[in-house]
């Protein structure tokens, strides 16, 4: 059995998967820990994810993983993600919050 990032769709080792660094639950309504759906994305997937968009945000705009992987703002992203195997990346500061408004 592997898991797939919900986000990028990379899939994961099977070694990879207990690993909270590399696999993480996504709550798809952060306000709402205990009833929302969640998603199992990769790490980098994950801290992309928070460092582009805030609570509010996801809640608003992108409480499906459709909205997530069709975001403008993720584009650059994924393009970028979806052409490297590394599972452990730090997501650059650069990128962090820089659309933030
Ligand atoms: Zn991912
Ligand atoms: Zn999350």
């Amino acid at each position: 059995m592997s898991t797939t990032c919900a986000l990028c769709c990379r899939v994961v080792p099977n070694e990879r998967i207990d690993d909270p660094q590399v696999v993480q639950e996504h709550h798809l309504r952060p306000e709402r820990r205990a009833e929302s759906d969640t998603v199992m994305l990769c790490r980098p997937c994950h801290d992309q994810i928070h460092a582009v968009f805030t609570n509010d945000e996801l809640r608003e705009n992108y409480d499906t993983i459709e909205a997530l992987r069709d975001a403008e703002r993720l584009q650059a992203y994924l393009d970028w993600i979806r052409g490297t195997n590394k599972l452990d990346i730090e997501v650059e500061t650069s990128t962090r919050l820089r659309d933030r408004r």
